[in-house]
């Protein structure tokens, strides 16, 4: 089955918040106090999520992203990514992390059958990453990368990247690429008043300053562009939320930890699955609730006219 939505995109990937909670407290993402977390009663158990997702496979979603909140504060993880690989018609799980329990985990996850993964780290230096996550240790990252390569994850390092904080280690990062780390520059998104945004754009000049950037392909692009510099074996990914918003692409849909489906990370309008589930709805009835919140995605999302977001990223899932 294909699931095609009002404005004609076709709708295949899930992507699925475990948990609200995270170890760090980034300044673009969470104030320091932490956010209220969801009671534990009011997160979907895993057996809960394998449900909904045997509902949406059938419906033609064929891809979930695991992620948060940190997904792996979530005890069991490398299991609930076994019980999703056995529905008919996944045929991918991924994952976004912090990386910093990576280490730990990074061999299960693989053994579970996890395809790829995607590290959030936007520095390379101890103090300012220390500064950026308000907690966390900069070497656990970079061990959760190597762990991560070490097994064949495929790592995609995301670098959120905020202006007069860290947006002069652009050159830094982009040139981590001759390593072999993927990189990809994100335009912060206005969650809270921790900075401005760089324009994707104006990053992109910078690099090219210190060396032509080609344009290539990695897993499809989905929301990012591809570039290499010349002789490096990672690539350059540019994301561009606010400046160059991707919405008339966008294949997905969201799951909050607590049962609500989205169609929109920028949107409030959810569809409550939680309930339903609880009280015995059939797999009719949970087609349905998927379908009214596809019916709700928007054309485009209002970023840019509103300037500021109510929601805090780490509930609905990056
Ligand atoms: N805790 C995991 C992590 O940090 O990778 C997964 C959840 S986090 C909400 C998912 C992604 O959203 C991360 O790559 C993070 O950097 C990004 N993110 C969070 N707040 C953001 C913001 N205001 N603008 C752009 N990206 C943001
Ligand atoms: Fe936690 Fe990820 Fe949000 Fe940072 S971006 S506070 S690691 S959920």
């Amino acid at each position: 089955m294909k699931l095609v939505d009002s404005f004609g995109r076709h709708i295949y990937y899930l992507r699925i918040s475990v948990t609200d909670r995270c170890n760090l407290r980034c300044i673009y993402c969470m104030p320091e106090e932490g956010v209220p977390w969801i009671p534990h009663d009011e997160v979907l158990s895993y057996e809960e999520m394998t449900r909904i997702v045997k509902v949406a496979s059938q419906m033609g979603f064929s891809k979930v992203r695991l992620t948060g909140g940190e997904p792996l504060v979530r005890a069991g993880l490398p299991n609930f990514v076994r019980m999703l690989l056995q529905i008919d018609g996944i045929e991918e799980i991924s994952l976004t992390t912090n990386g910093t329990l990576l280490k730990k985990y990074a061999l299960e996850l693989k053994q579970a059958g996890l395809q790829r993964v995607n590290i959030s780290l936007d520095t390379l230096r101890a103090d300012r990453y220390r500064y950026i996550t308000r907690r966390g240790e900069l070497q656990d990252v970079l061990d959760g990368i190597e762990a991560a390569h070490d097994v064949g994850l495929s790592p995609k390092i995301n670098v959120v990247v905020m202006k007069g904080i860290n947006d002069d280690e652009v050159i830094d990062l982009a040139r981590q690429t001759y390593k072999g780390w993927h990189v990809r520059f994100i335009e912060l998104m206005p969650f809270t008043s921790a900075a401005e945004y760089v324009p994707a754009g104006e990053l992109q000049q910078r690099i090219e300053l210190q060396g032509a950037l080609e344009p290539c392909s990695l897993n499809g692009n989905g929301p990012a562009e591809y570039y290499r510099l010349l002789g490096a074996t990672g690539t350059v990914g540019f994301i561009a939320p606010v400046s160059k918003p991707i919405c008339l692409f966008c294949n997905r849909m969201r799951l909050t930890s607590d049962g609500q489906i989205r169609s929109c990370l920028l949107s409030d309008e959810g569809v409550d699955l939680r309930g339903p589930l609880r009280n015995g709805a059939s797999v009719q009835e949970v087609t349905q609730l998927i379908l009214r919140a596809v019916a709700f995605k928007p054309e485009s999302h209002p970023l840019l006219e509103s300037g500021s977001l109510k929601a805090h990223m780490s509930c609905i899932g990056g």
